[in-house]
């Protein structure tokens, strides 16, 4: 048992749940029948009680972390820790280790930014502008989206209404949305965790008196109260399409967060997404240093590394003397095995002081400018 076997266990977890999201529901994708089946192989051989099929799996082992699967897995060391199914959908580790999947769960993200660069080209300040509504608006009303896309963005209208779709009934608790009170997320309501990943919930089942989540369980560590959302009955809620919620809101709160904190720097030059978002923050120190970041929110470094393999770009007319990579708070606790792990398997030579968090990242930096000013 292998990393391969987690990958196709993973790759068919999320078919599996984009099936139910389209309500195509019936089978088990065919690969995640077939590892499931590899599994039980294995527990026959090691003598173990097997696994009684998908649906024991998807309820057990899926949930659990990987490491106290009943059977072996030889898999990089920072996956031992994580699950694949969390509150009844693939985890962000089950979707980062998908590959393929997580590339065709990207393709509208994808298409949303080259028409922005193109449509940026001669202004790439509107491509700036544009990231930052997304990230600061991932719920909104019709009646401020429509007026906003015409006042704020008359060239990208089509595209930033494309952006958004009607919110789910199902989020709601006792009638109103509420949205992440560290994030700002749509809160969704968690369900019963007796109940099995894939049927749809009871008829008769209350759906008011679950506690709220939010699509980010990084933001559960805050303990920040949810804030209910502010509509008339009459207003269309709308909320960021799926793909967008995770590639752009999900890491654009930290990034827009850290480059807030550095703004208030006085450092000569912050800038957000520089040259249609060639790296995530370009700062260019009194002395004339400029600095680059990346910052990068994902589950697994071992996941990271294999996709980060090319140095940060260089900024042709602002060329940085220095380049980092940096993640955010919200996984602070995955600590320093995190950064060696990424270090020691990403295929490009990274020293030590160029991988850290955000805290001790802000903290190199006023080491810096202070010895300047
Ligand atoms: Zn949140």
């Amino acid at each position: 048992m292998n990393e391969e076997t987690v990958q196709g266990i993973a790759k068919g977890i999320c078919l599996y749940h984009q099936n139910i999201s389209k309500q195509k529901l019936s089978q088990y994708p065919a690969n995640l029948q077939l590892a499931v089946d590899t599994l039980i192989v294995n527990c026959l051989l090691t003598g173990i009680e097997p696994l009684q099929g998908v649906p024991d799996f998807l309820n057990r082992w899926a949930k659990q972390p990987l490491q106290d699967w009943d059977l072996d897995i030889n898999c990089p060391e920072d996956w031992h820790s994580k699950s694949l199914v969390e509150e009844q959908k693939p985890s962000n580790f089950c979707v980062e280790t998908a590959e393929e999947y997580l590339e065709e769960y990207g393709n509208f993200q994808r298409k949303v930014v080259e028409k922005l660069r193109l449509k940026s080209f001669c202004d790439r300040d509107l491509y700036t502008k544009f990231r930052q509504y997304i990230i600061e608006h991932p719920v909104v009303i019709k009646g401020i989206l429509e007026p906003d896309a015409v006042n704020k963005f008359p060239s990208l209208k089509k595209l930033l209404q494309d952006c958004y779709e009607p919110a789910p009934e199902s989020y709601k608790k006792d009638r109103n949305f509420y949205c992440c009170g560290h994030c700002g997320g749509l809160m969704y309501l968690k369900s019963d965790s007796a109940r099995s990943w894939g049927f749809p919930p009871l008829a008769t089942e209350s759906r008011s008196d679950g506690d709220l989540r939010c699509e980010n369980r990084h933001c559960l560590q805050y303990k920040k109260k949810p804030i209910p959302f502010k509509a008339d009955s009459n207003d269309l809620v709308l909320w960021l399409k799926q793909d967008l919620r995770y590639f752009m809101h999900r890491p654009g709160k930290p990034e827009v967060r850290l480059f807030n904190k550095l703004k208030k720097l006085d450092l000569k030059e912050v800038i957000l997404f520089p040259n249609l978002d060639i790296y995530d923050i370009h700062l260019v120190f009194p002395d004339d240093t400029v600095w680059a970041i990346d910052l990068k929110f994902w589950e697994s470094a071992y996941n990271l590394a294999k996709k980060v393999d090319k140095p940060i770009a260089r900024w042709k007319e602002q060329p940085y003397d220095e380049c980092f990579f940096v993640f955010p708070d919200e996984i602070k606790q995955y600590g320093k095995e995190y950064i060696q792990e990424f270090r020691s398997y990403c295929t490009v030579p990274l020293k030590k002081s160029q991988v850290m968090f955000e805290g001790a990242f802000m903290q190199k930096v006023k080491r810096k400018w202070s010895k300047k000013s």
